[in-house]
């Protein structure tokens, strides 16, 4: 459930009409709402009600890193799972305790572990021998101990888009499940890790709880041998992938659902069960309002060209994904069309033959379901800025991140003294 609804026959996030924040911020513009973040933060909590114990909530920065957002979450009494030392820079500057920060990702560099080290975080998610000897060994030179736990990837089949699958054993992420015995042996005797747990994740945008309850269960098996072989577990992160309904009409597995089989699966385990949830907390609560440009007649169908681009909304282009477009002022007729933006790359493609609200030069509309890898995936190809984004609270709104112009994009730039000699 989300708070973007029609009052009088305008499209509002919340109390605000949309046509107030295109006119007063300008196009393309992220649009989220604050009631929509809490309900999602809420109602994930409210799922996992059942465990054996109360479980750690870190949202996934990745998904959406906007410190307002992160503000909220921590408010909602969430942590954060990292993947950078600009995430982890984002959560504690957010107010996120450093206690509360997980810091997950197959690259972390020397710099970053300590980094995470310094700031005293609450888990580091290593996902390699190699990995876990280097920060054994900051660790130690620091004086320190680096709380932790193993990532193992469990070799099961996510069924998601391939470039968001990260379980299956050919995949980068953690290590096999079947050197995880020896490597946690090995791993647990270094001075400066204090290794607590086992840490999962299989991949985004799981439409199928099957999947994730075969992988904790590989996980709640491997909790039994290692404990069976004198080691102490206190925790257990199963990740985040829960997905979210990207058309309307479409049935996912409700977090109640998935805390029910996280409930069962984990009976027993004796441990403070973590989460990383990303995009079911954000997904549905964001909009990317657009303008339309100019509606260009095709061959078959017309061309309606918005002036939000791939480089705003990299999913479509990214992962051929799936976002609802809806006219912020629908008339009631309709027609089909093909959503592209303006950049010079045919994969500027919103989506093809879509059936949608009949659009005009000038009108305003919204790519629905862009709370979450929307913003953050931004770039500024084409020399166009970076997208603004707004938060929406009942019938006010602040701009949470200015749009950066392209001329400051340049500011950044030089050119050396050599090309201007002469
Ligand atoms: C991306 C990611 C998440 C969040 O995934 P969602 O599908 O957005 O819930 C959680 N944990 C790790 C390690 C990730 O890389």
């Amino acid at each position: 459930m989300d708070h973007f609804r029609l009052i009088d026959g305008e499209l509002h996030a919340e109390d605000v009409p949309l046509s107030r924040i295109a006119d007063e911020v300008g196009t393309p513009v992220y649009v989220y709402s604050r009631a929509t973040f809490e309900r999602h933060a809420r109602v994930f909590r409210d799922a996992l009600s059942g465990l054996d114990r109360p479980p750690h909530l870190a949202f996934a920065v990745k998904a959406n890193p906007n410190l307002a957002v992160l503000r909220l979450l921590a408010n909602e009494g969430y942590g954060a799972d990292v993947v950078s030392g600009g995430e982890l820079a984002r959560a504690l500057a957010a107010g996120m305790a450093a206690h509360d920060i997980v810091f997950s990702g197959v690259g972390k560099t020397a710099a970053e572990l300590a980094q995470g080290l310094d700031a005293g975080i609450g888990q580091f998610n290593i996902e390699s021998g190699e990995e876990g000897r280097e920060l054994a060994a900051i660790a130690a030179a620091r004086g320190v101990v680096a709380r932790c736990a193993l990532r193992v990837n469990p070799d099961v089949d996510a069924g998601t888009h391939d470039k968001i699958s990260t379980g299956k054993a050919d995949n980068k992420f953690g290590v096999p499940i079947s050197h995880a015995p020896a490597l946690f042996a090995e791993l647990s005797q270094l001075p400066g890790l204090d290794l607590r747990g086992l840490a999962v994740h299989i991949g985004s945008q799981l439409s199928d709880l099957d999947p994730l309850e075969q992988a904790f269960g590989k996980l709640g098996a491997m909790l039994r041998e290692l404990r069976g072989a004198g080691h102490t577990i206190t925790h257990m992160d199963l990740g985040g992938g829960l997905g979210v309904p990207y058309r309307s009409g479409e049935v996912l597995p409700t977090p109640h659902a998935y805390g029910a089989m996280v409930a069962r699966v984990t009976r027993g385990w004796d441990v403070t069960v973590m989460f990383e949830p990303g995009r079911v907390i954000a997904g549905n609560a964001g909009v990317l309002l657009t303008r339309v440009i100019r509606v260009k007649r095709g061959l078959n169908h017309p061309f309606v060209i918005v002036d939000a681009a791939m480089n705003d909304l990299a999913r479509p282009a990214l992962y051929g994904a799936w976002h609802d477009f809806d006219a912020v002022r629908p008339s009631g007729e309709r027609m089909t069309g093909n959503i592209v933006g303006p950049i010079c790359e045919t994969g500027d493609t919103f989506a093809t033959d879509r059936q949608t609200d009949a659009l005009v030069a000038g009108d305003l509309a919204v790519f629905r379901t862009a709370g979450a890898y929307g913003a953050t995936m931004a770039s500024s190809y084409n020399s166009r800025g970076f997208v603004a984004e707004v938060m929406v609270d009942g019938a006010d709104y602040a701009v949470v991140a200015e749009r950066i112009l392209p001329a400051a994009i340049a500011d950044a730039e030089r050119v050396p003294d050599f090309l201007t000699r002469r």
